[in-house]
């Protein structure tokens, strides 16, 4: 749990496809939310739609797709 191999290929499996724009090419990138406190740091892989530039967020420590 909570590699980035695991969250890329998260990201890669969910054949994603933009709820804004329905497109199909995304951008992917790491990225790194600080937690409230600042103890720990929640790691992400961000896919960032190539149409409309909507970033979805994959956490790589739970593997979990978070449409907010
Ligand atoms: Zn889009």
């Amino acid at each position: 749990m909570g590699t980035w191999e695991q969250a890329h290929d998260n990201a890669e499996r969910a054949q994603l496809r933009c709820p804004v724009c329905g497109g199909v090419d995304f951008e992917q990138q790491e990225g790194r939310m600080d937690s409230r406190w600042g103890v720990t740091s929640h790691r992400l892989v961000l896919m960032i739609c190539l149409r409309c530039r909507l970033v979805l967020q994959f956490s790589a420590g739970r593997g979990i797709f978070d449409f907010d």
